[in-house]
C-alpha cells in the first residue's frame, strides 16, 4: 500500500483514542473512570436546543454558506465586541467545523512546506500534527525555568527566518495556565514587529477561576485589523459544553478569511446549518449557563487539588482555567505512558500521558466529570502508587491486590 509522506507522518489523536478505549471498556461493563476527558458533562444550553429543533422540525436542512450564515456571523461579531471590545465586519469572520477546523484552514492558508510554527510546551496534542499536515515544521518551546509559563525570551530565541506563526493557547490545555497580560503584550508586539502570524487559541477563555482575567490581544495591537496578522480562534465546544455540535470560528483580516473560506469551501463546505443554528442559540442565549459551568468546574478543581494533595511526592500546579490539571508524577514513575497504562490496567482509571503534550513525567487529569469520578478516581490512583496503601482494594465486587513497586 502506498501512503503519502504527510499521511505517514501524522499520528493518531491520543485524546480521541482514549475516548474510544473508554467506550469499549464501558460497553464491556468495566468499572472504568474517565479522568482523561476533554468535554464538560453538562447538557447543551436550552437556547441551543430550541433554536436547532425549530429548524430541524421544518425538515429543510440545506447547504450553508461556506464561511457561515449571516446570523452566525452576526453572533460572532457581537461576541467579538463583547469579549474583545473590537468591532469587526462579516468579512473578518469565518465559522468552521469546530475550532479545530478553523485552526486547520488558517494554517493551510498561511503555511508553506518548511515554514516553522512555534508553540509552548506542554501543548494541545493536535498542534504538531496539524502543522505537519501542512508540510510545515512544529517547534515546541519549553519554558527554560521549568514552569508552565514561558518568558518572552523563551519564544524570541527560538525564532528563525522560517518562523511564520506562533500559537498561544491561554488558558492552556493541558496545564490550565493563564498567561499574564505582560507576556501577551510582549508576544503581540514582537509578532507585529517581525511580521509573524499570531494565532490565539481562546477556546477556554471564559472558563477561568479565582477572578483571573484572560488578556485581550487586541488591547496591545497597534495595527488595524486589515493590516494585522492576529487570528482569534474560538468556539462553542467548551464554554457551552457543545463539543458534538462542531462549531468554531476565526476572526482575522479579510484577505486571510477569504483564503480560508476558499479552502473550507472545497474541504467540507460550510459547517452544518442546523448546528450553526444551535451555536447562534447558545451565543445569543442566556449567558448564566457559562457562569454556572465555570463555577462547577472551579469547585471540581478545588476538590481534585484537595484529593491530589493527599498523595505524597506529587508536584501540583493549580490550574487557573480550563478543566485540566497537569500533575508531575515523576517521583513515582518517569515514563508517563507506563504509568497511565498501569492505572488503566490495574484500577481502570483513564488519564492522558504527559508525553502526548510534549512533557514527560506528568499525567493530564481532567476535572470535567462528576465529583464522584474525581474523588474515586484519585483514591484508586493513590492506592496504586502510594507505598503506604492497604494491600487490598474493592472496586464493586472485584477485589484487587497491590503488587506494584
Ligand atoms: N484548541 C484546544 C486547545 C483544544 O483543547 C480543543 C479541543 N480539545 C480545540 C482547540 C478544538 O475544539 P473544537 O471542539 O471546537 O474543535
Amino acid at each position: 500500500m502506498s501512503i503519502s509522506l504527510i499521511g505517514r507522518g501524522v499520528c493518531e489523536s491520543a485524546t480521541l483514542k482514549l475516548n474510544e478505549t473508554f467506550s469499549i471498556l464501558k460497553a464491556k461493563g468495566e468499572p472504568v473512570i474517565h479522568l482523561g476527558g476533554g468535554e464538560p458533562k453538562s447538557k447543551a444550553p436550552f437556547d441551543a436546543i430550541t433554536a436547532a429543533a425549530g429548524l430541524l422540525n421544518s425538515g429543510e436542512i440545506r447547504y450553508a454558506p461556506v464561511d457561515g450564515t449571516v446570523e452566525m456571523k452576526q453572533a460572532i461579531i457581537r461576541y467579538t465586541m463583547e469579549y474583545y471590545g473590537r468591532k469587526v465586519e462579516p468579512e473578518n469572520v469565518i465559522a468552521s467545523g469546530g475550532a479545530k477546523q478553523a485552526i486547520m484552514v488558517a494554517m493551510q492558508a498561511i503555511l508553506n512546506p518548511q515554514d516553522e510554527v512555534l508553540f509552548i510546551a506542554p501543548y494541545y496534542v493536535s498542534y504538531p500534527e496539524m502543522i505537519k499536515l501542512c508540510g510545515a515544521v512544529p517547534i515546541a518551546v519549553s519554558p527554560e525555568d521549568g514552569s508552565f509559563c514561558p518568558a518572552l525570551n523563551d519564544i524570541t530565541r527560538n525564532i528563525t527566518s522560517y518562523t511564520k506563526m506562533i500559537i498561544i493557547n491561554s488558558p492552556n490545555n493541558p496545564t490550565g495556565t493563564v498567561y499574564p497580560p505582560s507576556l501577551i503584550q510582549g508576544i503581540v508586539e514582537f509578532c507585529e514587529k517581525k511580521g509573524i502570524y499570531l494565532l490565539m487559541d481562546d477556546i477556554y477563555h471564559r472558563l477561568i477561576f479565582d477572578g483571573k482575567k484572560v488578556a485581550n490581544p487586541f488591547e496591545y495591537t497597534k495595527k488595524d485589523i486589515e493590516n494585522s496578522k492576529l487570528i482569534i480562534i474560538n468556539g462553542v465546544s467548551k464554554q457551552y459544553a457543545m463539543t458534538g455540535f462542531r462549531i468554531g470560528w476565526a476572526v482575522a483580516n479579510k484577505n486571510l478569511i477569504r483564503v480560508m473560506s476558499n479552502i473550507q469551501g472545497h474541504q467540507t463546505s460550510g459547517p452544518s446549518i442546523l448546528l450553526q443554528r444551535a451555536a447562534i442559540g447558545a451565543i445569543n442565549g442566556i449567558q448564566s449557563y457559562v457562569e454556572s459551568l465555570r463555577l462547577t468546574l472551579e469547585n471540581n478543581r478545588n476538590v481534585l487539588i484537595q484529593y491530589l494533595k493527599t498523595i505524597d511526592g506529587l508536584k501540583i500546579h493549580v490550574p487557573e482555567g480550563t478543566f485540566y490539571s497537569f500533575i508531575d508524577f515523576s517521583a513515582y514513575e518517569k515514563s508517563s505512558a507506563t504509568l497511565s497504562k498501569l492505572l488503566l490496567d490495574k484500577v481502570r482509571v483513564l488519564t492522558v500521558p504527559g508525553v502526548e503534550f510534549g512533557t514527560e513525567g506528568y499525567l493530564r487529569i481532567s476535572f470535567c466529570g462528576s465529583i464522584k469520578d474525581i474523588t474515586e478516581g484519585i483514591e484508586r490512583i493513590k492506592w496504586v502508587i502510594d507505598p503506604g496503601s492497604s494491600n487490598e482494594l474493592f472496586i464493586g465486587q472485584r477485589k484487587l491486590v497491590r503488587d506494584w513497586k
